[in-house]
């Protein structure tokens, strides 16, 4: 019994070890599957589902729809209309000193626009003598027959007309005189049988003795309000004279010397009663 009882036990061990003694060895790795297809990209995907086109049709279609537009901006600031102003200038600057040669320019320009003019403002042929604080004219032998003295020679004020600067000349016609000028002096312009027109602009004092004596072709005068004395034979033998511009309202209040016989029987306007037009004294 206990044989057999052996046997029965050692049986199934038996199977078990000859169960694993049983198993192979590891047997070889097969052979490698064929590739597969290839994938498709996704342009031929989408040309696949029914779209025509190109890649970057393709491409194109991947970007999102057009964003809706933005809001307006502010509006800018009005321009100045340039076409409808009126010019805003500064002063007078020198341009070009005058010389000998040389007429003397100055220029203003609009601050608005740019726009730029220029003027004569000395006459080329005037010379100058420096004194104190500024220069004196002391002759003139430029040819122009229209004469304007500058206010300013290098930078400082003109104030003196010398005495006799003038006399004898007989070219001139017109003489523009700065309100630079504080004196003018005796003969300045005596026997300038030429000149027609003079223009004073403020601040000379007095028209001294025989300051346009002799100049029998003056017509017109223009006297500023600062002149309180008119000097002996200062215009003596003005027969032609026609015309006086006073800057003041009362010539009355003009002393006038001796032998201006001139002076009594001319056409004097005074204050308001006339004004520059294009730069002639004309009466109102
Ligand atoms: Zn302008």
């Amino acid at each position: 019994m206990k044989r057999k009882l052996l046997a029965l036990m050692i049986v199934p061990m038996l199977m078990l070890v000859c169960g694993f003694a049983l198993t192979g060895c590891g047997g070889k790795n097969g052979t490698n599957g064929t590739n597969g297809t290839d994938g498709k990209s996704a342009y031929q995907i989408w040309l696949d589902n029914g779209n025509t086109g190109t890649e970057n049709d393709f491409l194109n279609w991947l970007k999102g729809q057009n964003g809706t537009n933005g809001t307006n901006g502010t509006n800018g600031t009005n321009g100045t209309d340039l076409t409808a102003h009126t010019h805003t200038f500064g002063g007078w600057k020198v341009f070009i000193q005058p010389t000998e040669i040389q007429d003397g320019y100055e220029i203003r320009t609009c601050s608005l626009c740019g726009h730029l003019e220029i003027r004569v403002s000395a006459t080329a042929g005037l010379t100058f003598n420096a004194i104190s604080g500024g220069y004196e004219i002391t002759g003139y032998t430029g040819t122009s027959a229209n004469v304007i003295i500058p206010a300013t020679y290098n930078g400082l004020p003109v104030t003196h007309i010398q005495t006799g600067a003038f006399q004898d000349n007989i070219i001139i016609k017109n003489v523009t005189i700065p309100n630079s000028v504080t004196d003018i002096g005796q003969s300045a312009f005596q026997d300038c049988t030429e000149l027609k027109s003079v223009i004073i602009f403020a601040n000379v004092a007095s028209i001294r003795a025989l300051t346009f004596s002799g100049c029998t072709n003056l017509e017109s005068i223009v006297i500023p309000e600062s002149v309180t004395t008119i000097g002996n034979w200062a215009f003596n033998d003005c027969t032609k004279l026609a015309a006086i511009f006073y800057g003041g309202t009362d010539w009355d209040l003009v002393s006038i010397g001796t032998n201006n016989a001139p002076l009594a029987s001319v056409d004097k306007y005074c204050g308001d009663e006339w004004h520059f037009v294009n730069g002639v004294p004309t009466p109102k």
